[in-house]
């Protein structure tokens, strides 16, 4: 019998894969699409951020940091001796409307409690440190400057996680997992990102379907953060000389994956246009679209055991903060599987009995 299996060989599954076979684990990753075409984490905006309201999701985004910052050592192999992730440390800037300060300023509170390092000004003062936005509107904004938020190209990382995880001895199959009673192993883990509810019925997480537009500037701000407005939802970033921008337009039940490009017209252009200037002679030079494993319960992880099997694991459910979760959820996951508890992130609020108890647990900053 297989020691370990991990079904969908995407972000959560590769770093999964890479801390159990550091422990010694024989791990087998199956994936139904090795170009990872529709997957989730190579369509990301691959921005990786400790500003959350829960605890544990400040603690795993402070992990990501950690993390992504000795991926030169980590995961180096004899293949490939420098891997990079290729990290843009810019920093978040989220910006809170009145309806969301009182929020926010409890978030700050475990903000504090877990050191994040995020600092937070009043949206009267913004224009000191950002002298290119419009304040209009904005009661509070929280933001980092010391490289401690940023982003990173995830199909790079994804890469790097795989080639060490195989260095370590992990083999990664082509396959199409039909059902969670064909597989024969001491543990399975279900890493099949917003496809897990075809896998485990009781598990609430489905495709939603989100849109990414790529636009140019003849304004370029290349120090500028991944700045989300919470009173649109609108979020964008820097791409290299232009930038990336989110819509917060989302859509169920899409089996196609074209961009939504009216809501940049209607939506997107007018929010970027208003808190920025200069986003006002933006040009649209491209766009995607990507599933989000939309937890429809309370847009929260879903991690740990599975009672109703005796050897079945799940991770999944991260509603747009997959990418950035990932290292965290690997390293709890094996810490699960090889000890019985969780030894760093205590993760167990993320099991599934609230789910299937329906007890929500909403991480409101989902971006
Ligand atoms: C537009 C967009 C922007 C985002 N921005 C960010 C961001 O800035 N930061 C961040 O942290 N996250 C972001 N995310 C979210 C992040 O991409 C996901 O949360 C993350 O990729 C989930 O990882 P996963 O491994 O669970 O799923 P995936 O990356 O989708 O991988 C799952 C894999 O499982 C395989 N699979 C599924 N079912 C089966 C089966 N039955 N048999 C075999 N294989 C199977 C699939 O083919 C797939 O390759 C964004 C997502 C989108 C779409």
């Amino acid at each position: 019998m297989d020691d370990v299996i991990i079904v969908g060989g995407g972000i959560i599954g590769a770093s999964t894969a890479y801390f159990l076979s550091k422990e010694g684990r024989k791990v087998k990753v199956i994936e139904r699409d090795p170009s990872y075409k529709k997957a989730s984490f190579p369509l990301s905006l691959g921005g990786f951020r400790r500003q959350f309201f829960q605890k544990e999701n400040i603690l795993l985004g402070k992990f990501a940091r950690e993390f992504i910052f000795q991926i030169p050592d980590l995961l180096k192999t004899e293949k490939n001796p420098n891997p990079t992730a290729s990290m843009v440390p810019n920093g978040y800037l989220l910006m809170f409307g009145l309806e969301h300060a009182e929020e926010q300023y409890r978030a700050l509170e475990n903000h504090k409690a877990c050191e994040a390092g995020t600092k937070n000004i009043k949206g009267t003062e913004l224009s000191k440190v950002f002298p290119y936005i419009n304040n209009q509107g904005i009661e509070t904004a929280t933001y980092t400057d010391n490289k401690i938020e940023g982003w990173i190209d995830p199909f790079m990382f994804h890469n790097a996680f795989k080639s060490k995880a195989k260095e370590l001895g992990a083999e990664f199959i082509k396959g199409d997992v039909k059902s969670i009673s064909e597989i024969k192993a001491k543990v399975i883990i279900s890493a099949a990102g917003c496809w897990t509810n075809e896998l485990l019925k009781d598990v609430p997480v489905f495709p939603q379907k989100h849109t990414v537009f790529r636009v140019k500037c003849p304004k370029h701000y290349p120090e500028m953060p991944l700045t989300g407005d919470l009173t649109t939802g609108v979020y964008w970033r820097p791409e290299g000389k232009e930038y990336l921008a989110g819509s917060p337009i989302s859509k169920w039940n899409c089996e196609d994956l074209e961009p939504e490009w009216n809501d940049f017209e209607e939506l997107v252009w007018p929010a970027l246009a208003k808190r920025i200037p200069a986003f006002e002679e933006l040009k649209l030079t491209g766009g995607w679209a990507g599933y989000y494993d939309t937890n429809k319960l309370d847009n929260n992880a879903i991690v740990g055991k599975h009672p109703a099997y005796e050897n079945v694991y799940l991770a999944t459910g991260f509603t747009g903060r997959g990418l950035m979760q990932s290292p965290g959820i690997g390293r709890g996951l094996t810490e699960l599987i090889t000890t019985g508890s969780y030894q760093t992130i205590d993760l167990s609020c993320f099991g599934i009995e609230r789910v299937l108890n329906k007890q929500e647990r909403v991480e409101p900053y989902v971006l």
